[in-house]
């Protein structure tokens, strides 16, 4: 069997940056609680993304749990969600009681249409506490016309930017526009942690506050007080030495993730039926998996199927949130673009530890098939 090629793995410093902080924090014995690790990682990612303040958490789910808790979402509330996108995104809404809104996306971006938000404002008006826009892929959402409607509608806006860490929206980081914006290191993420998240904010109050929550939300008392709801939802000291390790090449996997998505464009975006996804011109993309859709005879299936058999992983594109049975019962408000996308999209391998040969074998796989 030949040598297997990921979608994404994790994929380390050749200096060995993050065995470094590791090790620090083992030398100093800040294995637990908090440490140096975390303060830094926090301020370290903070600085990159050009924002005021962050809160290391213990995964992308948990960040957006909290930025829902943080704008004040609770029962019965209306939240506007992204429905081409990751459960993890949705299922926050639920842990807080509150009621999600599928909005479909646009071919555009394949991220939130601003039109199908403005049909969800005029349908729940003042219902609607928040909206939740993603940046699948790495691809920006086309920020401006959103923004614009959640300031009309006096509704906060979350990021979730778990997959576009690095991408900038008209040169301004995503994740940085919102209320609330979350990154996550999961282990197949651009850069990870294993595991992990960040909320990011400029609200330096209410970051404090997620860090309160987040850690049990231990009163000011000698003796164990609670007077609010508490989560064990903190990133660990060791876990966050890796995290400033891995900030410290991020821009080196951008640069690999986008020579990959170029490699692709020119052997397979001349192919017949083959559409490479958007990049619009008012974004610096991540490119943190490339994408395709197909239109012709050669089917999403055939290509999973193909790489498959020599031993290479890729994935169909997200299955919308309004299709999954767990969410069906909620409202959705499109036409049908997140489904058409599902049925005919595919991501390629995008390691950032392959070489030209690997690259070369997928695109000769996949050139066989047309
Ligand atoms: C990975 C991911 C998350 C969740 O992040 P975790 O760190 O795995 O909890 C949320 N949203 C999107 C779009 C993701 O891809």
């Amino acid at each position: 069997m030949a040598e297997k090629i990921f979608l994404a793995s994790p994929h380390m410093s050749d200096e060995g940056y993050e065995q470094h902080y590791v090790k620090e924090a083992f030398d100093t014995n800040w294995i637990a609680p908090l440490g140096t690790n975390v303060n830094e990682f926090e301020k370290e990612l903070a600085t990159k993304v050009g924002i005021g303040h962050a809160a290391a958490l213990s995964a992308g789910t948990a960040a957006l749990h909290m930025a829902l808790k943080a704008v004040g979402v609770g029962e019965g509330d209306i939240v506007l969600c992204q429905d081409l996108t990751f459960s993890a995104t949705a299922n926050p809404i639920i842990y807080q009681k509150a009621i999600p809104v599928f909005i479909d996306s646009d071919f555009e971006t394949w991220n939130m249409s601003p039109a199908a938000l403005e049909q969800a404002f005029e349908k729940y008006g003042n219902q609607v506490k928040a909206v939740m826009v993603v940046h699948l892929y790495g691809l920006a959402a086309n920020l401006d016309p959103i923004i614009a409607l959640c300031e009309k509608y006096n509704v906060p806006l979350i990021e979730d930017a778990a997959e576009s860490l690095g991408t900038t929206y008209k040169g301004q980081y995503t994740g940085t526009f919102g209320a609330y914006g979350i990154f996550s290191f999961n282990g197949n993420k651009i850069i990870t942690t294993s595991g992990g998240g960040m909320l990011v904010s400029n609200d330096e109050e209410r970051i404090a506050k997620v860090r309160f929550w987040s850690t049990q939300a231990r009163d000011n008392a000698r003796h164990y007080q609670h007077s609010e709801l508490g989560f064990n939802y903190r990133m660990s000291n060791v876990i966050a030495g890796v995290g400033r390790g891995q900030l410290k090449v991020l821009d080196e996997r951008i640069a690999k993730k986008k020579y990959i998505y170029e490699y692709y464009k020119r052997e397979l975006g001349g192919l017949e039926g083959v559409h490479m996804m958007p990049m619009n011109e008012w974004q610096d993309s991540n490119c943190w998996l490339t994408c395709i859709t197909l239109s012709g005879q050669v089917k999403p299936l055939d290509i999973m199927l193909a790489l498959e058999e020599e031993n290479i992983e890729s994935r169909p594109i997200w299955k919308p949130m309004h299709m999954q049975p767990f969410f069906e019962a909620y409202d959705f408000i499109g036409e049908g673009v997140s489904q058409e996308l599902f049925e005919n999209g595919v991501c390629l391998p995008s390691d950032t530890k392959m070489s030209d040969v690997d690259l070369e074998r997928i695109v000769g796989i996949i050139k066989g098939l047309f």
